[in-house]
């Protein structure tokens, strides 16, 4: 059904372009038109939403998650990344490989129900999840009406050997998942397939090599986390004899357009490799401060031309999936690390959670103009919390939260209205899925030596 939002207070096309009192007429999953539409241009069967004192923006798009790790938060905040992946991570993904193995366990579909639940309340459009290839996951996608890169998570190498399958199989594991799940380009699917080699430690060069021949034979996204740790630096000098992206530039992998999440360590000759190749650098502010891993030099990259996205990481280490907190934090972060307020502002901020989200997934949205995705969010600044306004995107940046969060389209379908999903019993499914993931926890000493 055609759709129009009409009267329009504030109309965020991006960063740099905010009208006022305008029209948008969707058609199908795209914005056709924007401006003053007069009632008799419009189509027979459209629904009309109201968009007077409402502020209308592209959808939040984050760029870097797990989404399995909602099942996982509130679960320690004294380890670095190695013994919080001993202690919190393998114990998790060791029972659920078991458990799907013996009885095909939808959690999957679960975890990832409740976390786009979370999500789309939270004003996210899009999510680039390494998950954990168990199924069922861009299925409650589809479901909900969520647009999500399910991004398949390989690993020979560092992780617990019980994970890692021989060679072969994981190679014919990989194309089968590309077969099920890529969708096209051209816009209509909602999911999405990306390759994602973890790391450079969790994967051989002989397999990162094979990885990227895919990516080039089914034309798909790639996403890796680069130099989360000083450990990570230090290991890839010791067995390549040079840092983790300028490894990978060295053997040529940087052909393909890759998205390269933390990426806290780099080099300034690592810098000005991303910003030539155009590597798309994801910026995780709330997981590197919970961890403890240090603070990447967003503000250094920026200068640089480098592209620069936005995510939460995995809710083991955020807890949530909340884009707006994560523009806070990131935009103060970088503040407090320069002792310069004027570093990475709202606006440039704000880019990072929606054009640039859109460029790391791969997708025809982030900014809301004729011809682009209808994926779009209307929010209601009036709230005690978030008004007066006084400059919009500095407004949402500094004081936005769920609840200014009214509707959400994806793919011009309506999927939360007034605050409430339409598209799947939320509640029902956040109760089930809470008790699935209770389940699993129970099985699970945290604290165990
Ligand atoms: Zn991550």
């Amino acid at each position: 059904m055609d759709i129009l939002i009409k009267n329009i207070s504030t109309l965020i096309q991006d960063a740099d372009h905010i009208l006022n009192d305008k029209d948008i007429l969707i058609e199908d999953n795209k914005i056709k038109k924007i401006g003053n539409i007069l009632p008799e241009d419009l189509p027979s069967h459209c629904k009309i939403i109201e968009g007077d004192r409402k502020v209308v923006m592209p959808g939040l798009i984050n760029a870097h998650t797990h989404l399995y790790q909602s099942m996982l938060r509130g679960c320690r905040d004294d380890l670095t990344l190695t013994p919080w992946c001993e202690k919190v991570i393998f114990p998790f993904i060791d029972i659920v490989y078991k458990d799907c193995k013996k009885y095909n366990a939808a959690i999957g579909y679960y975890w990832s129900m409740l976390s786009s639940i979370e999500m789309i309340h939270n004003g996210i459009t899009c999510c680039i999840d390494m998950d954990l290839n168990v199924g069922g996951i861009p299925k409650a996608w589809q479901d909900i009406g969520m647009r999500g890169i399910t991004a398949f998570t390989i690993a020979n190498r560092w992780v617990p050997k019980e994970f890692c399958h021989d060679n072969n199989i994981l190679k014919e594991e990989i194309e089968q998942y590309i077969k099920e799940w890529q969708q096209d380009y051209s816009d209509e699917g909602l999911v999405q397939v990306f390759l994602a080699p973890s790391t450079l430690f969790c994967c051989t060069p002989e397999l990162m090599e094979w990885v990227v021949e895919k990516t080039e034979e089914y034309n798909l996204g790639l996403q890796i986390h680069i130099s989360e740790t000083k450990w990570e630096n230090q290991d890839a000098l010791k067995e390549f004899g040079t840092t983790p992206l300028e490894f990978l530039e060295k053997i040529n992998l940087l052909r393909r357009p890759i998205s390269a999440a933390h990426c806290i360590y780099l080099t300034d000759k690592e810098i000005d490799i991303a910003a030539r190749r155009g590597v798309i650098l994801v910026y995780n502010p709330k997981s590197n401060m919970k961890l403890s891993d240090g603070i990447a030099p967003i503000a250094k990259m920026l200068k640089k031309g480098v592209t620069v996205a936005l995510g939460t990481d995995g809710p083991a280490s955020n807890d949530q999936l909340d884009m707006f907190e994560e523009m806070r934090m990131g935009s103060l972060l970088q503040k407090v690390f320069s002792e310069e307020p004027g570093v990475l502002s709202a606006s440039e901020i704000f880019k990072m959670a929606t054009e640039n989200g859109a460029k790391a997934a791969r997708i025809n949205a982030g900014t809301i103009e004729e011809g682009k995705l209808a994926d779009l969010i209307i929010l209601n600044l009036n709230k005690a919390h978030s008004a007066p306004v006084n400059k919009v995107i500095q407004n949402i940046v500094y004081c936005g939260k769920n609840t200014n969060v009214e509707t959400v389209m994806i793919n011009g379908k309506v999927i939360m209205e007034d605050g409430k999903i339409l598209t799947v019993d939320e509640e029902g499914l956040t109760r089930e899925s809470i008790k699935q993931g209770e389940e699993i926890l129970k099985r699970i000493d945290f604290n165990k030596p």
